[in-house]
């Protein structure tokens, strides 16, 4: 079977670069599987969140508003199995599993939770009391990503270019508990292997465990996968980024988009070209209205054919907002009427959560058996 898995942080209102470059596809993936060979599943993954810490009040509202947020824009808990991370409690059982075959060296090398460290001077990662205070959670927060998705044993990871690292690590932890657990001992060396193995080939325990490496999907078009800052086109768009005017949000009226794509960096190189390595701000507006383009154009013939190659910046700037806002509109709409509903938003996806979780027992069960652990 093929089993789809991703994930996204309760750390905000979803932006335009969590649209283009992960939810959209999501919604894409739900609306062309066969249910008969695929499984969804969509986590809202409020256990990673806590690695920026914040008041309980304002995570449970964050979680509310992913919530609304997915299922305006189309996730359908009847067809995705859509749930929240912590109501499945295997992601930290897993985590610890994947956990004792991981390498310090290894998490040391990715580069997610330097930035998220928000030293601004990367020199003070060599200072050992900056160091010290790295928390534990943040560090191995990779860990628990690839425990998301070997959960479920999925095959296929729809999410953006910033993610590569991560599914790279998944797949080291697939290499790591096979060899660990699903690999019969060698007789010569002694110790190796688990679930019984005895002599010969692999035991069913061991068979039925081995996980698969999962394979990332990037956006089916290529101008989503990396939206930038509109504060800062050299930094990706993020939730997490403490300038409200670098993101547009989902919920964003047309008048805030324009607001915000006005005042955009762009450049003082004269009229609009598309030049993604000279021009970085201007080329991530023509990016957006690429990833959003109906007929599916790269950006380059788009510029051309809509004239907006050597028109004014001004002008890009209204034609980009003009397009973003026809997109967002009806997803605001639905986004108001599901955080104005008179009862508990966590009912639509009450089932959705019970098929998360017996999917979850069940592939425990199976990694368990093979570990010795029953
Ligand atoms: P945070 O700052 O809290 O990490 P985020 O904006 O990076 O928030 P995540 O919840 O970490 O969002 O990621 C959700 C999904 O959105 C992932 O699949 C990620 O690859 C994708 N994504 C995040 N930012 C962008 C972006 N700027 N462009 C394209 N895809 C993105
Ligand atoms: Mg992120």
């Amino acid at each position: 079977r093929k089993v789809i898995f991703s994930g996204i942080q309760p750390t905000g209102v979803p932006h335009l670069g969590n649209y283009l470059g992960a939810l959209r596809e999501w919604k894409r993936l739900q609306d062309e599987a066969d249910p008969a060979t695929t499984d969804l599943f969509f986590c809202i993954v409020d256990l990673h969140a806590l690695t920026i810490p914040r008041p309980g009040k304002e995570l449970k509202a964050a979680r509310d508003e992913m919530l609304a947020a997915l299922l305006a824009l189309g996730i359908d808990p009847g067809k995705s199995t859509l749930y929240f991370q912590s109501d499945v409690k295997e992601h930290a059982e897993l985590m610890w599993i994947l956990a004792c075959t991981s390498s310090v060296g290894y998490l040391s090398r990715m580069t997610q939770w330097k930035s998220k460290l928000q030293l601004a001077d990367t020199a003070s990662l060599t200072d050992p009391e900056a160091r010290a205070s790295l928390k534990l959670g943040l560090f191995s927060y990779p860990v628990l990503q690839a425990a998301d998705i070997l959960l479920h044993r999925a095959t296929h990871v729809p999410v953006g270019d910033d993610q590569r690292q991560h599914l790279e690590f998944a797949r080291e932890c697939v290499t790591n508990f096979n060899h660990a657990y699903c690999t019969p001992a060698d007789p010569a060396k002694g110790g190796g292997g688990g679930g019984g193995g005895g002599g010969g080939g692999p035991s069913r325990a061991m068979r039925e465990a081995a996980m698969v490496p999962p394979e990332m999907i990037l956006p089916s078009r290529g101008a989503a996968k990396r939206i930038m800052s509109l504060t800062a086109p050299d930094k990706k768009m993020s939730k997490s980024d403490p300038a409200p005017r670098s993101r547009i949000l989902l919920t964003d009226d047309a008048a805030t988009i324009r607001r915000k794509i006005r005042g955009a960096v762009t450049d003082g190189l004269g009229p609009a070209s598309y030049d993604p390595v000279g021009r970085p701000g201007v080329a991530n507006l023509v990016h957006m209205v690429a990833a959003l383009d109906p007929r599916g154009r790269d950006p380059a013939t788009l510029m051309k054919e809509e004239g907006l190659e050597g028109c004014q910046l001004a002008d890009l700037k209204e034609f980009v907002s003009d397009k973003v806002s026809e997109e967002l509109t009806p997803i605001r709409e639905r986004f108001e009427s599901y955080m104005s509903m008179p009862w508990d938003i966590k009912i639509e996806i009450e089932k959705s959560t019970e098929v998360a979780q017996k999917s979850a027992a069940r592939n425990m069960r199976l990694y368990k058996e093979a570990m010795g652990l029953c």
